[in-house]
């Protein structure tokens, strides 16, 4: 057996009571969390075990991205001052010559720069699959296997086209059958349902105006037959409510789950616009939103009403979305993000440090559906730990460790591991070479970006 404790850091455990320890300690044994408590670890436990000291440090969960376009992190810096459907237009193009070989690239730059940020476990929606493109999935699971991060990939699909009245241009778009049938191919491939699991798949249809609604019923028949979740963007703009107005007389909630698509196997990207009824329905059926508050901004799509989610009982978790509409893509930083957004919503009392914290970490667990093995530091979970630094020039002295995650500048990673397995030590990759990673990124995007 090999056994780490981590101690002498603050210890938010992110459990339901919400227990900290000003001075505590975590024991991993072969890579589950053992036992987490004050002070130091009792002697017996000590014997032959590897001692990280996190004196000067938070731990806290390894935190949970519910939702993001890897690929997109060779498209950094495009279309920067246009809102959704206009972004999209410019983007399809260049997103429409992507391949296996460049998503592999792209979702290696994108996942460093996650487990930098103190994410263990990286969700993925890819839904551009061009004819000849080769293994996009696997290509994304071969990068999350090099960065040593948990992979929630989705495979998406798009299938209306702008002559059928859909916004993507026709040669983005594949056949209802063909998107169909991949789904089905790469969820019998790669997605493992066992505990500990580093891949899961679902199925995810882009949105409500890039999908048929034939589309989205038979995804949802598709997923429940194959036991896997649905995942979509969803209500995330105002000019969404107004196609979905126009072409079905219904709003984007209405319309979803006439076809099936509110349920607690169903996770939500945004969620900015959900009325009253609408935030009723998400909780009755126990579907999930995953906030993603800097794509939000970026492209001014509005603020979501997290804090009246919460109070309805509805799962949140955060997502840094695509780096073509956040070009920060660091996890970390949605925490803060996340809390100073709420606050301009709904007031100063509405959404504090810890509730971004639990967004973060069992908020985003739950929301994909693995909240019995990680989001929370619990005996029996698994050990996926990120150990912050908070005694640097940051936040030396800083009154609330938990604070200085939530208000702060994000603090350097002492440590991050995934399954007991080291990924960060002192804020750089063990797992992979970053100057490697950052030049195969900036190949990639200039050779797709010479290909549009
Ligand atoms: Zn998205």
């Amino acid at each position: 057996m090999t056994r780490t404790i981590i101690e002498g850091g603050y210890v938010s455990t992110v459990d339901a009571a919400g227990t900290e320890h000003r001075e505590g300690y975590v024991v991993v044994d072969d890579g589950l969390i053992a036992a987490v408590g004050e002070g130091t670890a009792p002697a017996p436990l000590r014997e032959g075990a590897d001692i990280v000291a996190a004196n000067g440090c938070l731990v806290t969960p390894g935190l949970v991205n519910t939702h993001h376009h890897l690929y997109q992190w060779l498209t950094r810096g495009y279309a920067q001052d246009a809102i959704l459907f206009d972004w999209l237009t410019a983007l399809y193009p260049l997103w429409s010559q992507i391949d296996a070989d460049l998503t592999r690239a792209g979702a290696a730059g994108a996942m460093a720069v996650l487990a930098r940020s103190g994410c263990t476990t990286v969700g993925d929606h890819h839904y551009i699959f061009p004819r000849g493109s080769g293994d996009i999935v696997g290509a994304i699971v071969e990068s999350a296997a090099r960065v040593g991060v948990r992979l929630h990939a989705t495979r998406g699909s798009m299938d209306l086209g702008a002559s059928q009245g859909g916004l993507p241009p026709d040669f983005a778009v594949e056949t209802t059958d063909a998107a169909l049938t991949a789904s089905q191919e790469a969820v019998e491939r790669w997605h493992d349902p066992s505990f500990g699991s580093l891949v899961h798949v679902a199925v995810a249809p882009c949105s409500p105006f890039s999908v048929t609604a034939d589309l989205l019923r038979e995804a949802a028949v598709l997923a429940r037959s194959l036991g896997v979740r649905l995942h979509t963007h969803a209500s995330e703009t105002v000019e969404e409510d107004a196609y979905c107005a126009e072409h079905f007389g219904k709003t984007p909630t209405q319309y979803l789950e006439d076809l099936g698509w509110l349920g607690e196997d169903v996770w939500m990207a945004h969620g900015v616009h959900l009325d009253a009824p609408a935030i009723s329905r998400y909780a009755a059926t126990g579907t999930g939103v995953a906030h993603c508050p800097s794509s939000n901004g970026r492209l001014a799509a509005g603020i979501a009403p997290v804090h009246d989610l919460l109070q309805a009982g509805v799962p949140v978790g955060l997502g840094v979305d695509g780096a073509a509409s956040n070009e920060s893509g660091q996890l970390g930083v949605e925490i803060r993000q996340a809390v100073l957004m709420n606050r301009l919503r709904t007031g100063a009392d509405s959404f504090s440090v810890r509730d971004g914290l639990r967004a973060a970490t069992v908020g985003g667990a739950r929301v994909l559906g693995r909240d019995a093995e990680i989001g929370s530091l619990e005996a029996g979970k698994l050990a996926d730990i990120a150990v912050w630094r908070v005694d640097g020039v940051e936040h030396a002295g800083i009154l609330d460790p938990v604070a200085a995650l939530g208000l702060g500048a994000l603090p350097p990673l002492h440590r991050l591991f995934v399954g007991g397995r080291s990924v960060v030590a002192e804020g750089e990759l063990v797992t992979a070479e970053e100057p490697v990673i950052a030049e195969e990124v900036a190949a990639a995007s200039r050779a797709l970006a010479a290909r549009a």
